[in-house]
């Protein structure tokens, strides 16, 4: 049988978009994936579907029989021919025992790949704002363990010469042992006045940073109450962080986030939200199906020449009609004779990819700004409109369109429905009391929320709901909730910066 072979791969210091390009280009190919408690767990979602996800964290935290295990589980499925993916949090080769992992394969010829990853001391460099070189202050950088014993011995580690080194000194695992490597540091003749930095998380939402000299740094971790994971920096350069500190001064950042929306569209608010600096949670509680009977919209499609308009509520309203469409043998000259209109620039820009352009798209959505815009473009009495939408989509705009002598005809071109594991992981997030804000779309999303959450529950938390407009602000007012935020332009850019706004206390409603 064709022997598999095994990647070590590194997953970075626990950003999903902090590993290599190659690295995530292997997930994406692995049958079997070997992590760790470092490795972010959003990686796992390059996994090709059918992957076997294998999770080692606590043995590779404890002793050497958990170490064999996997080298034994690596071995094992390598010889199965399957391709191995072994996930290793930072660098596999820095504190991370892929050297070992990488010799019992050897001994086993079995096949391997080394792909570095982002130590956690770059990480901590970048994100803290401490060059861990830099030109007069520091030329040359010691990785150190924190976790050799330091006993009465100081472990392996001659002290007297790295308090003699001439340059930075990074410590992993060094929490546990941070008064001790002071003491022994100053001990070894290194000044008690040296600046220190103690970074955890480091680029992640939940990065922490202090900042000390070697003599107090422990104090004041253990006043923090500091716990690990955490890289110790210690050297001259510490004291660029005044300057350079960046990360943890963007708008959002720490503020922990769920975002609602169907998981197709998620990615791009959530990706937004992160590069401001939050932890964002992906919690789909809805998401977009066919409808239950297709043949309405199939009608509509097959007889375009009874409208004069059509009036698209959604990106998804799009898409569902040009599926239909293209279903029917028809393309873009099928709407020839029908002028289009779209409710905000998302839907525009998705008509856009199928090389049309929107005729109307008024300023500000709602039901009156339609209406007026399309008063003003063309006299709406004895119009043929047609509306493709959600099944819950609310009367209103149908409503006033047919009260200004409009032909109407609504078809149901998708279904939104509750997903019930999305409204579930938003459920947990707000009972144990780990979400800061949760931003609502549309008022299915808010519907989403209720399905699994009781407003009373909501009302005992501190969570703040940010809300795209209006319409979602008056179904979160229904059940007796009141939005924190209320985006002024009814777009994701427009939600992001009112939870902009009110993070730095400004005043957000006009
Ligand atoms: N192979 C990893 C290190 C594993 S040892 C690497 O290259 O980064 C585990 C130690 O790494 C932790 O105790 C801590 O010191 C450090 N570490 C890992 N991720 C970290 C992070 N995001 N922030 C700070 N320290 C981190």
């Amino acid at each position: 049988m064709k022997r598999g072979k095994v990647y070590l791969v590194g997953a970075g210091p626990g950003d999903a978009g902090l590993i290599t390009v190659r690295g995530a280009e292997l997930l994406g190919r692995a049958d079997v994936i070997v992590y760790d408690r470092l490795a972010s767990p959003r990686l796992l979602r390059h996994a090709r579907r059918g992957a076997e996800l294998i999770y080692v964290g606590k043995e590779a935290a404890s002793e050497a029989s958990g170490q064999e295990r996997i080298n034994r589980l690596l071995v094992e499925h390598a010889v199965a021919g399957k391709t191995v993916v072994r996930l290793k949090g930072g660098d596999p080769l820095i504190f991370g025992r892929g050297g070992e992992e990488a010799l019992a394969l050897a001994a086993a010829k079995v096949d391997f790949e080394i792909v570095p990853g982002v130590t956690a001391v770059s990480a901590a460099a970048a994100c803290a704002g401490i060059p861990v070189t830099h030109r007069g202050l520091a030329s040359c950088l010691g990785l150190v363990t924190g976790h050799e014993s330091l006993d009465k011995a100081g472990g392996g580690l001659d002290w007297s010469a790295l308090a003699a080194w001439p340059g930075t000194l990074a410590f992993y695992m060094a929490v546990a042992n941070l008064e001790a490597i002071g003491r022994r540091l100053t001990a070894g003749g290194m000044a008690g006045a040296t600046p220190a930095a103690v970074v955890r998380w480091a680029g992640t939402a939940a990065q922490q940073v202090l900042t000390g000299t070697l003599a107090d740094i422990a104090e004041k971790a253990r006043q923090a109450n500091l716990e690990p994971p955490a890289i110790v920096l210690v050297g001259k350069v510490v004291s660029l962080r005044e300057s350079l500190e960046w990360f943890q001064r963007r708008p959002l950042f720490g503020q922990r986030i769920a975002v609602t929306r169907a998981a197709d569209q998620a990615g791009e608010l959530a990706q937004r939200l992160e590069e401001l600096g939050a932890a964002v949670t992906e919690c789909p509680v809805i998401t977009i199906q066919p409808p239950a009977d297709l043949s309405p919209l199939r009608q509509a499609v097959a007889n375009l020449r009874a409208f004069d308009w059509i009036v698209f509520a959604s990106v998804h309203a799009v898409e569902a009609f040009f599926a239909a469409l293209t279903e029917a043998g028809g393309d873009g000259r099928s709407l020839a004779a029908c002028r289009l209109c779209c409710v905000g620039p998302a839907t525009a820009a998705r008509l856009g990819q199928f090389g049309l352009h929107a005729d109307l798209q008024p300023e500000a959505y709602n039901t009156d700004n339609l209406i007026e815009a399309l008063a003003r473009a063309t006299d709406v009495r004895g119009l043929r409109i047609l509306c493709p939408r959600s099944d819950v989509a609310p009367p209103e705009l149908l409503d006033a369109l047919a009260a200004r002598g409009a032909g109407v005809t609504p078809v149901v071109a998708y279904r939104t429905q509750v997903d019930k594991a999305g409204a579930e992981c938003l459920a947990r997030l707000v009972k144990e009391g780990n979400v800061d804000w949760i931003t609502f779309t549309s008022s299915s999303t808010v519907r989403g929320l209720l399905s699994a959450v009781e407003p009373e529950a909501m009302r005992h938390q501190s969570v703040r709901l940010a809300s795209i407009g209006p319409a979602t602000s008056a179904t979160l007012r229904r059940a007796g909730l009141e939005p924190a935020v209320e985006a002024a332009e009814h777009t994701m850019v427009g939600l992001v910066d009112a939870m902009i706004a009110a993070c730095r206390g400004r005043e957000v409603r006009e």
